[in-house]
């Protein structure tokens, strides 16, 4: 069962106070917390075994090896994907985008067309419109609806038979739309366009299963699913990771170097040079456990009475507007209230020990659609409580008062 005050005493940071008031920690969207196993592991590595993976034949460096290694199985086992080498370990979603990206600049061609949505964050825009640029390809853009949802009916007409690749996140993290991710992959599929699905925001709540969405690529960074920053993955189908030149050059890729020709290792090696975030990789395995112990149903159920309950009596607030209200969304609200820029409801709330984000969320053309600078988002995870739901909601009223 779901016993609340046992899973928040797993995360040591939520009994820290700020500004004198007991912390409510409500941006789980831009980064989430630690528990204390995930802490623990990385500890135990650098305490116990800290040493450079596949190379040393010494002890240290098997068990490190080895731990690295059933990290990458647990991450296999957890999307869901056919074979543990089709897990690249990156250092987040960003970089796993940039590694597709770049490597799809010795495949697209000129006048091959590129499909992105509008709800996209700037990491999933950027390196496609870099790759535009470099190869003469055209970016279209899925538009968006007032719910925050996506035109599937404008998605069909862009799609054709130029189209190669398309690029979407599974739930935006401006809005917490969760996009129909299996609909864009068959009818992408159907034209034989890949496609590439950005999970950093759906991960922390739906478990996304690779070889029943058919996806291509999908990314994930580690720090917003309890595990730490600096680590995350890319899953690609065997075969694209194969057609797909090495990302970086460097160690650990290569499995003959002259100065004639360097063959290069085999996966998920030719994708991963240099010496990797070691303990990062195996804390995301731990992290991936705690979770899975916990039970997504169960996170993902809890999660939606928290969104419920602080959309209800955010409601309530004259003045006060929603942005994104999908049918289909993740514990995320965006708001502004009435002629108050959403950066002075921030810091006041701070002031009371709330942290929320505010601004355009790395989602600019969102904020232009709905003709806003910004907003103040806040972003539940299942260790929130409805508690923190009430201090937040009397923390909005009074910065409400004060700035109106
Ligand atoms: C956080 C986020 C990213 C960027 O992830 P990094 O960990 O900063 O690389 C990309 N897309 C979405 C939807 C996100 O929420």
């Amino acid at each position: 069962m779901f016993d609340i005050q046992k899973i928040r005493a797993h995360f040591p940071i939520l009994k820290r106070s700020v500004n004198g008031k007991p912390l409510v920690y409500f941006d789980n969207a831009a980064t989430s917390q630690t528990p204390q196993l995930v802490i623990d592991s990385i500890v135990n590595y650098y305490s116990n075994y800290n040493a450079n993976i596949h190379r040393g034949v010494h002890t240290l460096s098997q068990e490190a090896t080895n731990g690295y290694e059933l990290a990458r199985k647990k991450i296999q086992h957890h999307f869901n994907a056919k074979h543990a080498h089709e897990i690249i370990f990156t250092s987040g979603t960003t970089e796993s985008i940039n590694l597709v990206a770049s490597g799809f600049a010795k495949i697209i061609k000129k006048d091959d067309e590129i499909i992105v949505s509008a709800l996209e964050h700037h990491s999933n825009i950027v390196p496609w419109q870099m790759l535009c640029e470099k190869t003469g390809a055209v970016l279209k853009v899925i538009p968006m609806v007032q719910s925050g949802e996506l035109d599937m009916d404008a998605y069909e007409q862009l799609l054709s038979k130029n189209t190669k690749l398309v690029f979407v996140n599974h739930v935006s993290n401006a809005l917490g739309t969760v996009n129909p991710i299996k609909k864009i992959i068959d009818k992408a599929h159907a034209v034989g366009a890949a496609v590439l699905i950005d999970g950093a925001q759906a991960s922390p709540h739906i478990k996304a299963n690779m070889q029943a969405l058919d996806v291509d690529f999908y990314t994930v960074s580690a720090h917003k699913m309890c595990g730490p920053t600096g680590v995350g993955m890319l899953f690609g189908k065997e075969t694209w990771l194969n057609k797909l030149p090495p990302y970086q050059g460097g160690g650990e890729m290569i499995k003959d170097v002259t100065f004639e020709k360097t063959t290069y290792a085999e996966l998920p090696h030719k994708m991963e040079a240099g010496t990797p975030n070691i303990a990062g990789g195996i804390a995301f395995g731990v992290a991936l456990d705690y979770m899975n112990a916990i039970g997504f149903k169960n996170i993902a159920a809890y999660e939606n009475e928290l969104l419920q309950y602080a959309t209800k009596q955010l409601k309530a607030i004259n003045g006060l507007t929603i942005y994104g209200t999908s049918e289909e969304k993740t514990a995320v609200i965006s708001f502004n209230i009435n002629g108050i820029h959403p950066y002075d409801i921030g810091v006041i709330i701070d002031k009371l020990g709330i942290a929320v984000r505010t601004g355009h969320h790395c989602t600019q053309p969102i904020m232009s659609f709905y003709n806003i600078p910004g907003t103040v988002r806040a972003s539940f995870a299942f260790y929130n409580t409805k508690e923190e739901i009430d201090l937040f909601i009397s923390a909005v009223e009074r910065a409400k008062k004060m700035l109106s």
